[in-house]
């Protein structure tokens, strides 16, 4: 069974996982024969999780970082292992120590398979050909039986046209490369208020920084102050929960989800109140963040039951809900799920303040513009505030609708050319829920070519965090070997 995955990063791993063991519990006998096409320099580690400064920091805790869905212990194992251990439990590690996990966990899985190949190339066009699915490289082409599309997402954003000037950076990392030329007396702009605005103002502090630090954004909204985290199962907002209301009235709408989610805080004893006030927030930047860390520890577990329930509602209950329905949370909602779903740790937190409150720091919303004149300064305008000079920009934001990876751009557009794929009105590419198949021009699964991660934005995902990828790739697998089994004669191998 030749299967190719596009794209190296901590998704392939998670696919290599479960290839190998959707083989071993279908007793499916295929010998596996698996090639991964990724240029960069850093195999199995993407760009989120490649060497870099320790201040570029996981954003959830490690034990909830394993590549196998169905083996939490794999991660906390491994940590413990290799001389990691002080970084388990409710701590956050260094993101290139994942990508040690990441790189260990692919080198095991290439012994458990026939024959594995890495082509250290882009790959350029993927067509389905009669039986094949044809992967092209600027060298050379390869025939697969399966090819899966697990290509990331953009790594940087430029909303004000400044690529190409001399002290913008498009993306902070790694902050070991962007940090060095910075003078420590500099005021640093910081377009974007989520964690990697949060990793590059650990980053600069660690560099000794002395000067201003501006962090500007629209709307000001800081990462969540991560609560303690609480031991419940879901009882009702789950994959099945979902999946039954979906069944039983033909469709799943925003009524459904709100219903399901004071459903289960019910059940928990959270406060319906305390989540739609995080939801609906009438604090921002320094307030807001102050406000959280006065209120971390009461008790209050609205918040952790919300958080819970994005792994279901992320896949899911997102692909159930209408097209309007998901733009309407989409415009309203994105920047405050990733608020809450990406958190701070306490510690961070504190320190935040404290650099706001000795005014070295400051988070403004309302950005309008950022611009560069003649003599090199970057001016930001943003609302009720006079205009504002700094010497260096980093972009640390991002943009729902440019998530697509710029290598991945002209195969999805290829695929789309010929019908094999179709485009998701929400952006992206069409697939299955429960497999990851693309959904060709003609509404139909196609069984040989799968796609996960921001590629399939619009009827997926609304974050890409590794547990999500992992669990993704359980079904992604088990779609492809249960399809050979079926079709084991007419495969050409
Ligand atoms: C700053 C940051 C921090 C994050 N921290 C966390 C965290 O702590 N925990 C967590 O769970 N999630 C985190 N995430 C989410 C993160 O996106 C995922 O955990 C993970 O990196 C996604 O893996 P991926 O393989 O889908 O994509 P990527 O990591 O982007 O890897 C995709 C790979 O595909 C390759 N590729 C793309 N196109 C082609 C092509 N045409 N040919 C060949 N190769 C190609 C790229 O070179 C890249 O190596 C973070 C995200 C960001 C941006």
């Amino acid at each position: 069974m030749r299967v190719g995955l596009v794209g190296g990063g901590p998704a392939a791993v998670c696919m290599m996982e479960n290839l190998i063991r959707a083989n071993d519990e279908m007793n499916a006998d295929a010998t596996l024969d698996v090639t991964v096409f990724d240029p960069s320099p850093h195999p199995w580690c993407g760009p989120n999780y490649a060497p870099d400064m320790p201040e570029a920091l996981t954003n959830v805790y490690t034990n909830t970082m394993s590549v196998r869905y169905w083996d939490t212990d794999h991660v906390t194992n491994w940590f413990r292992e290799n001389g990691y251990a002080h970084y388990l439990g409710t701590n956050f590690a260094p993101r290139s120590i994942i990508g040690l996990y990441l790189q260990d966990t692919a080198q095991k899985a290439m012994t458990c398979m026939k024959a594995f190949e890495f082509v250290q190339e882009k790959a350029i066009n993927v067509t389905l050909d009669d039986r094949v699915v044809v992967v092209e490289t600027p060298s050379r082409s390869y025939n697969f039986d399966y090819v899966v599309l697990c290509m990331g997402g953009s790594n940087g954003f430029d909303p004000y046209g400044l690529q190409g000037q001399q002290n913008f950076h498009i993306t902070p990392y790694p902050l070991k490369d962007t940090l060095n030329g910075v003078d420590a007396d500099e005021h640093v702009g910081i377009i974007g208020s989520g964690l990697t605005a949060i990793d590059l103002v650990f980053g600069l502090i660690a560099n000794h920084h002395r000067g201003p630090i501006t962090i500007l954004s629209r709307r000001g909204l800081l990462p969540a102050v991560r609560r303690p985290s609480i031991q419940y199962n879901l009882r009702y907002f789950t994959v099945k929960g979902i999946e039954d209301i979906a069944a039983a009235k033909g469709s799943f709408s925003l009524k459904d989800l709100i219903e399901l989610t004071y459903k289960e805080l019910d059940h928990a004893g959270a406060s319906r109140q305390a989540l739609i006030d995080e939801i609906h927030p009438n604090r921002y930047g320094i307030d807001r963040l102050r406000d959280q860390l006065a209120r971390v520890n009461d008790g209050e577990i609205a918040y952790q039951v919300g958080t819970k329930m994005i792994v279901a509602a992320n896949d899911d209950a997102w692909y159930f809900l209408s097209p309007d329905e998901k733009q309407y949370l989409f415009n309203h909602y994105r920047h405050i799920a990733y608020s809450l779903c990406c958190p701070m740790p306490q510690h961070r937190a504190v320190k935040i303040l404290e650099l706001a409150d000795s005014g070295q720091l400051t988070v403004l919303r309302g950005l309008k513009s950022v611009t560069k004149d003649p003599s090199g300064t970057f001016t930001a305008i943003a609302e009720g505030i006079p205009p504002i000079d700094m010497d260096r920009i980093f972009s640390a934001a991002s943009s729902g609708e440019s998530r697509i990876s710029p290598l991945a751009a002209p195969i999805m557009d290829g695929l789309l050319q010929l019908g094999q794929a179709r485009r998701h009105p929400l952006g992206g590419l069409d697939v299955e829920r429960t497999t990851g198949r693309l959904i060709d021009a003609r509404n139909r699964p196609q069984p040989k070519l799968y796609a996960l991660g921001p590629a399939v934005g619009g009827a997926l995902y609304v974050l890409n965090a590794l547990i999500m990828l992992a669990k993704h790739t359980v079904h992604t697998a088990n779609s492809i070997v249960r399809h050979y089994q079926e079709n084991k004669q007419s495969i050409s191998v």
